[in-house]
């Protein structure tokens, strides 16, 4: 879709408040575009030696009754604004939040909230400037004209050839104005990436020593907006410019020839000063359009990055599917191949199966793709071929709330959100009870550890859980899966940070936890897994064996060596 076609969709939900309030305006300027008549009367009245006062009182109940009409009219047009920020806001944040996890991975957060902020504020005045006011702007030069077309032809065909050769600068520079602002606004959204990038590693950045060079390089983008918004600006201030001149410079010809006609008697001297009065008119309401015109180059530059946002991927729901059951979840891989870039295959045709209940270890060298196993299990990514099956349904045949639902997930690096420690427990189910907070604290083994916060459950954790320690943000990640009262729970590295006498004390809890539910853990220690079920050994993508910590040690070259790196006894 083009630009202006993508930013007169943005109105379209609120085309009738934008219509009253251009016809508002409009009227508003109708009322202006009868001062010249009314000056041509009180002109003809003071040659005539006839009285001025009525005409006078009249001309300025016209003038206050247009601008209360014109306020109106502007209030509407802001309201329009506003609500076409909103909508698009709101849009856009859903939109965001709903999309593929793939297209995080290809995007930058940074830009993307530079356009939810920044290029969204943009759109507030399309309604307002460009839109009403240059339409109402163009019907209005349309009166100006036919009045001046009536007074006196030859001084209209004057003010037409200047006005000419405005109308071919604006054509010639608006396209310039339009590139210089979306680059400014692209560099904007660069300086967003940089910031955020250096945020979500701030200790890293300064334990580095690279604050100066993060500063420069967010620096580097501002530069770069800067000059190309200073460009635009450039071109915006000569087409008004131009506008100005070529509006002076009608109106000394048209008082030279028109004086000049006056003169001879060709033309009254009533004619000529309404003439010069609709010149006026015309040339104010042709630096509205040179105005607006401009916006509308403005606007276009965001409305087109805002609509790049639009178009991204969401996760998509199957049609209908009938509800799952209760009880511990199932999991089967058959034949499945993945990768993040379909040229390079993370995971080759990995089968295996999980039966409900009970503790399932995924162990295997780093990059062996263990972790990409729970993403496709999430459906964070689907399967190139193969099918990854919960409870004897494709993932891709399950709603993705029901799906998700049913699983407890704690990544590898355990995220924790700013806000307080009930925040972060109860954004896993927002009903949750003190009292199921407690047990599932508990079983986390994070009891001791909330005696000690010094408001309890209402402590802020600061940002990204910054207050407390590796150990302990793992384990309120667990509480926060536990809490959702999952089918299937899905561990990733959880212990990677507990020292050995934290460890057994959680890896009991988490044996206890496999005895009702599901549970898949991914493990680089092998003695957090010693008592699993079952054992998948992967390696390179592939499943290379299944079996007990006994059958493996002497079935498996391979996990015999990680056990025997990690001096378990064989
Ligand atoms: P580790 O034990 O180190 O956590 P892992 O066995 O869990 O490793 P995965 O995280 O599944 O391995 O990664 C497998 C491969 O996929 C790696 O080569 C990794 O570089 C790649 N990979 C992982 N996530 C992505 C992603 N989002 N985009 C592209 N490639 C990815």
């Amino acid at each position: 879709m083009g630009g202006s076609r993508l930013l007169l969709a943005q109105l379209r939900p609120y085309r009738w408040t934008v219509v009253a309030g251009g016809l508002l305006g409009l009227a508003g300027g109708a009322a202006g575009l009868v001062q010249p008549l009314a000056a041509k009367v009180v002109t003809e009245s003071l040659l005539g030696g006839r009285p001025v006062a009525g005409p006078l009182i009249g001309l300025t109940c016209l003038i206050v009754a247009g601008a209360l009409v014109s306020a109106l009219g502007r209030y509407l047009l802001a309201l329009a604004g506003e609500n076409v920020v909103r909508r698009a806001r709101d849009r856009l944040t859903g939109r965001i939040l709903r999309m593929r996890v793939g297209e995080l991975d290809r995007l930058e957060p940074g830009d993307l909230m530079s356009r939810l902020t920044g290029d969204i504020s943009l759109l507030r005045s399309v309604t307002a400037t460009a839109v009403v006011n240059g339409t109402a702007g163009l019907a209005l030069m349309a009166g100006a004209i036919v009045m001046m077309a009536v007074t006196d032809l030859t001084l209209l065909a004057v003010t037409a050839g200047v006005m000419a050769l405005t109308c071919v600068v604006m054509a010639l520079v608006m396209p310039v104005i339009s590139a210089d602002n979306q680059r400014a606004q692209a560099a904007i959204g660069r300086l967003g990436t940089v910031v955020e990038r250096a945020m979500g590693a701030y200790r890293t950045v300064k334990a580095s020593g690279a604050e100066r060079r993060e500063t420069a390089r967010a620096v580097d983008a501002s530069a770069t907006a800067w000059r190309h918004a200073v460009r635009a600006a450039r071109w915006q201030s000569a087409t008004g410019v131009s506008g100005t001149v070529s509006t002076q410079l009608t109106f000394l010809l048209v008082l030279g020839v028109g004086g000049a006609r006056v003169g001879s008697d060709a033309l009254p001297l009533s004619s000529l000063i309404m003439f010069l009065f609709c010149l006026m008119y015309l040339s104010n309401q042709l630096g509205q359009v040179i105005s607006a015109a401009t916006q509308w180059q403005v606007r276009l530059a965001a409305v087109r990055r805002l609509d790049e946002v639009d178009r991204l991927p969401s996760e998509t729901d199957p049609p209908a599917s009938p509800p799952a059951g209760d009880g511990s979840a199932s999991v089967a891989f058959s034949g499945v191949t993945f990768g993040y870039d379909p040229a390079a295959p993370v995971l080759r045709e990995v089968s295996f199966s999980v039966p409900p209940t009970g503790m399932t270890a995924v162990v295997g060298p780093s990059g062996a793709g263990k972790s990409t196993l729970f993403a496709l299990l999430e459906r964070f990514y689907e399967a190139e071929r193969g099918t990854v099956e919960v409870d004897g349904r494709d993932v891709r045949h399950w709603p993705l709330e029901a799906l998700r639902a049913r699983i407890g997930y704690v990544e590898q690096d355990a995220p924790v959100l700013a806000g307080t420690l009930r925040d972060n427990l109860r954004h896993a189910r927002p009903d949750a009870t003190d009292e199921d907070i407690h047990g599932v604290l508990a079983q986390a083994g994070l009891s001791s550890v909330l005696v000690q916060l010094p408001h309890g459950l209402d402590t802020a954790i600061g940002h990204r859980g910054a207050t407390l320690s590796g150990g302990q943000r793992q384990r309120v990640a667990i509480a926060r899966a536990l809490l959702r009262r999952p089918r299937l729970l899905l561990l990733d590295e959880i212990t990677s940070q507990l020292d050995a006498g934290s460890e057994a004390p959680l890896r009991r809890a988490i044996e206890e936890i496999a005895t009702t539910m599901t549970v898949i853990v991914i493990a680089h220690r092998l003695s957090t897994v010693t008592n699993a079920d079952r054992i998948v050994v992967l390696d390179g993508g592939r499943v290379r064996a299944v079996g007990t910590h006994r059958e493996l040690l002497t079935s498996d070259d391979l996990y015999r060596e990680l056990a025997a790196g990690q001096f378990l006894p064989s």
